[in-house]
């Protein structure tokens, strides 16, 4: 029998061709949108088997760095964080963790830790947003919701905190009192209406 390490691998490789829906596909034919794969350190995340049942939201984040050391830093055994995806800001995606896997990206309360994919934005809050990035950002998002039954509806406000399932910004994740969260991202220069206009 294979150790899980090997079949993450496996799943891991197999995202950076292309075909990773087919090893964890619940339903939706669409392929994957490429990604280069780049695991995170497995002391910044949390071993998991998460499918369609599970994963109910999307988090977007921005990083306040560059894609490129956003990716090295989740490879830093001492980084003690972690987001599923980055998106360069000419679109170019990478992927840390397998979606099967918790993030350490969220934050709040545990639901939302639990239940989520992280995307990262490589740049700044203070920054804009090329469009490449806005389009790339959108294509995974959509296969994301479509691979999960993820709602491809932005949460309104901030999420419940018991659980709200759709796509949101990190700073609507609710904290552990229930209240906001002290983030800020993706911040006033991520046009919500035109991205969500983007998600198919
Ligand atoms: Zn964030």
């Amino acid at each position: 029998m294979e150790s899980r390490r090997d079949l993450l691998k496996k799943l891991g490789a197999a995202s950076t061709v292309g075909v990773g829906a087919t090893a964890l596909s619940t339903g939706s034919a669409a392929a994957k949108p490429a990604v280069d794969w780049e695991p995170a350190h497995s002391s910044n995340y949390t071993s998991a088997d998460r499918g369609a049942g599970d994963i109910a939201g999307v988090v977007i984040h921005v990083a306040q760095g560059s894609a490129e050391g956003t990716v090295s830093w989740f490879q830093n055994p001492d980084a003690n964080v972690s987001a599923h995806y980055t998106i360069r800001d000419d679109g170019y995606k990478y992927q840390s963790l397998s979606d099967i896997n918790i993030g350490w990206h969220a934050g709040g309360t545990q639901w939302y830790t639990d239940h989520t994919i992280g995307i990262e934005l490589g740049g700044y809050v203070g920054s804009g947003f090329p469009d490449a990035q806005y389009q790339s950002t959108a294509e995974l998002t959509s296969w994301l919701c479509d691979q999960y039954d993820v709602p491809k509806s932005r949460i309104s406000g901030v999420g419940d905190c018991y659980g709200e399932a759709g796509i949101m910004g990190h700073h609507q994740v609710p904290e552990t009192d229930c209240g906001y969260n002290d983030h800020t991202d993706p911040g006033p220069n991520w046009d919500w209406d035109y991205f969500m206009s983007l998600v198919y």
